[in-house]
Parts: structure tokens; sequence; C-alpha cells
């Protein structure tokens, strides 16, 4: 039963860490005895890494959700959009690479519209030279 606890890839410092302790210390909110505990032990150290990684992926997920559609952003390449969305779609490109990056790749590719709606693809042009 008790040697569990002296597993080569575990704690070293019995008791581990609790997974609310390693969620924490992910976060950056370490007190003392979890500070001593994660010097002596790589294995929790491992532990609140991994968390830490997790939670910055979840977290870039999380910032996606606030993403415009990709229909808003074609909208916005073609100057569809009336003035306050265009705002908030600038002022959201300048922080989000994913999207910038996106609306790029539209921008660079000649706009299928012109021969269903010629006026859409002459307002493209037309910004697209601005
Ligand atoms: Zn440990
Ligand atoms: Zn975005």
């Amino acid at each position: 039963m008790t040697s569990d606890q002296y597993r080569d890839d575990g704690c070293v410092a019995a008791p581990e860490l609790s997974g609310v302790a390693v969620i924490a210390a992910a976060d950056g909110e370490i007190d003392e005895p979890t500070r001593a505990h994660l010097q002596v032990c790589p294995y929790c150290a491992t532990r609140v890494r991994q968390m830490r990684q997790m939670q910055t992926r979840l977290r870039r997920q999380f910032y996606r959700l606030f993403c415009p559609t990709t229909d808003l952003l074609v909208d916005y390449c073609q100057g569809l959009l009336d003035p306050y969305q265009r705002t908030v779609i600038t002022h959201h490109l300048a922080t989000c690479s994913c999207c910038a990056s996106e609306v790029a790749l539209m921008e660079s590719i000649e706009p299928v519209s012109d021969m269903v709606a010629p006026r859409a693809g002459v307002f493209f042009a037309l910004r697209h030279t601005r």
C-alpha cells in the first residue's frame, strides 16, 4: 500500500500536492508549503508545469471565442460592415494574430464575388488600394 509513494516517477515528498494546489500553483498562487514541496519534488513540479501549459491552451481557445466569425471577416474584407462593426473588428485584428492572418489570407485571394456582385468587388478593390 505505501510502496505507491516511492514510485520512480511519483511524488518524492508525500503527501503529493492535491489537484487544487497544483492548479493554484500554476496560477502563481503558491503558498509556503507548496513552494517547499515543489523545490524537492520534480514530479509535482512537472504536474504544475503541465497544468500551466493546459491553462495557456485553454485561455487561447477561450480568447478565440471572442473572435468574429469567418463570415464577418469576409464582410470586413469586402467593406460590407457598418462603421461600428468595422471599428470593432479593426480593433480586434490589432490584438489577435489568428484573425489578422485570416484577413491577410483573404485579402491575398482575388475576390470571387466579381461575377455575382460586381459592386462588392469594386468596393473591395477600392479599399485594397487605400
Ligand atoms: Zn510531490
Ligand atoms: Zn481573433
